[in-house]
């Protein structure tokens, strides 16, 4: 493993490396670690939004009324950052409509009555692949994207093979956040798609070194995958285990730890010459050239206060909330917040009739207590959010900016790096005023894109996304 020396940012004065090994110790509570994944029966019908990846939204190709069959495309990605659809059950589509995504943007999605019987589109076939190119228009088409929660194409991140970028692939396999099991149930059961993905990407990719990185309180997945990759042709697959804590998966923090290489600001992990993919999109990808089926279904961990019966559910992509919740057994009668995702990173959910979407790894759950914001005092400058940041920010600077004029505060956000937040959640964590640091935080990107919208010879790079 490489271990460059970083060249550091410079931070008042002081050259300091940019990232620092996420180090914030926040309770496990994976309930669900044992829970081999059961795949619920189809839903009576499934809503899929067009988006739901980073980029364009998908172009719906079927029309109300049209019979569909698993595995279907339903709509076309709609540009070069985008992925195809597919339909998650067979049967008749019955409308498309707009809904409110839980972030409040309003998108297409398409209603799908399912006939209970699952029957798989008949034109689909495994991809014949020869080089390259055959393999990424072949990702392409299976609808893949970072299954981990950050819903980036996967055939968009591929191309940094063909611009010659890829020196590290690195299979993010570090699932830091409460709760969730999803990838470890993967990592546990489905060790012959993980090895098939492996070897598709040491064929068409041409990167020195292929790193599996997981969590050292993982020891039955890390020797399981040591084992899979013992064989003469895979033994210089090296499984590495990482310290458990969090924000450990975070990619940017994963390639620092394991290679000592920044990602620069605004950049992606192909400017530090890295191609990172989720073990769980790995595996897809491996079971996804042996059988042809694309991108349908997903692995959800159903857990939380409020879960009666904390699960691992395999469901259709589309299936609304409340009946994956219903299939775990249910939840009690003092529900106080529902969330996509786990309780560090998560997204606040807008309906229990919100579906699954290809980046959902869970539904987190939390009774009334657990759900209460913690009591907000007075900043006393302690220091503990800059302390625990993994990316060596300081949080209070952008509270401070949002208190400024316009043009104070791009500066401001700018100067302090708000770009580079990944929104881990530590800050407001460790904060013993109870601050909303990360949902500052959060605020802050959205004004700083509508003032440099508003003007856009206005400084900085502080958001990209
Ligand atoms: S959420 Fe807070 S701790 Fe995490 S990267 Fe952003 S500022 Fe740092
Ligand atoms: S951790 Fe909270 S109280 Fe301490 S400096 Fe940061 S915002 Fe202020």
């Amino acid at each position: 493993m490489t271990q460059n020396a970083p060249t550091g940012r410079k931070m008042k004065g002081y050259s300091m490396p940019l990232f620092k090994l996420g180090k914030t110790h926040v309770p496990h509570r994976k309930n669900t670690a044992d829970s081999m994944p059961v795949r619920m029966p189809p839903p009576a019908e499934v809503l899929i939004p067009t988006v739901m990846h980073i980029g364009a939204p998908a172009t719906p190709i079927v029309a109300e009324g049209e019979p569909v069959f698993v595995g279907q495309k339903i709509a076309e990605a709609g540009g070069y950052v985008s992925a195809p659809i597919h339909a998650s059950v067979s049967g008749t589509v019955k409308g498309i409509e707009s809904i409110m995504r839980s972030d409040g943007r309003t998108v297409p999605a398409i209603r799908i009555e399912s006939d209970g019987n699952m029957t798989p589109y008949k034109d689909l076939s495994v991809p014949a692949v020869t080089d390259f190119d055959s393999f990424s228009a072949a990702v392409r088409e299976s609808g893949a994207v970072g299954l981990g929660g950050a819903g980036f194409p996967t055939s968009v991140k591929l191309d940094g093979e063909k611009k010659g970028l890829i020196r590290t692939v690195i299979i993010n396999g570090a699932e830091c956040e409460p709760y969730i099991t999803s990838d470890t149930q993967t990592m546990l059961h489905d060790g012959a798609d993980i090895y098939d993905g492996m070897m598709l990407l040491k064929r068409f990719i041409s990167a020195e070194e292929f790193i599996i990185g997981v969590e050292s309180n993982k020891q039955e997945c890390i020797n399981k995958l040591r084992l899979l990759f013992a064989e003469e042709e895979s033994h210089d697959v090296k499984v590495v285990a990482l310290p458990s804590t969090y924000p450990q998966g975070g990619e940017k923090i994963l390639i620092y730890n394991l290679t000592g290489r920044e990602v620069p600001e605004g950049k992606l992990p192909a400017d530090a010459g890295c191609l990172v993919m989720n073990v769980t999109t790995l595996a897809f990808l491996g079971k996804y050239f042996r059988t042809g089926m694309p991108l349908v279904e997903k692995c959800v961990t159903v857990d939380g206060s409020a879960v009666l019966h904390p699960k691992n559910v395999i469901a259709p992509i589309g299936t609304p909330i409340e009946d994956v919740l219903a299939f775990a057994g249910g939840i009690s009668d003092d529900v106080g917040k529902l969330l996509y995702g786990g309780p560090m990173m998560g997204i606040a959910l807008h309906s229990i009739k919100d579906p699954i979407l290809k980046t959902t790894n869970a539904v987190t759950v939390l009774n009334a207590k657990d759900a209460l914001p913690k009591p907000t005092t007075p900043c006393i400058h302690c220091g503990r959010c800059v302390s625990a940041c993994p990316m060596r920010l300081n949080p209070t600077q952008f509270s401070k900016a949002l208190r400024l004029p316009s043009d104070e505060m791009v500066a401001l956000l700018s100067e302090e790096k708000l770009g580079l937040c990944i929104e881990c959640g530590c800050c407001s964590f460790v904060c013993p005023a109870g601050r909303p640091l990360v949902e500052n935080n959060r605020i802050g990107k959205a004004k700083f894109k509508a003032a440099l919208a508003a003007n856009p010879v206005a400084t900085g790079t502080a958001v990209k996304k």
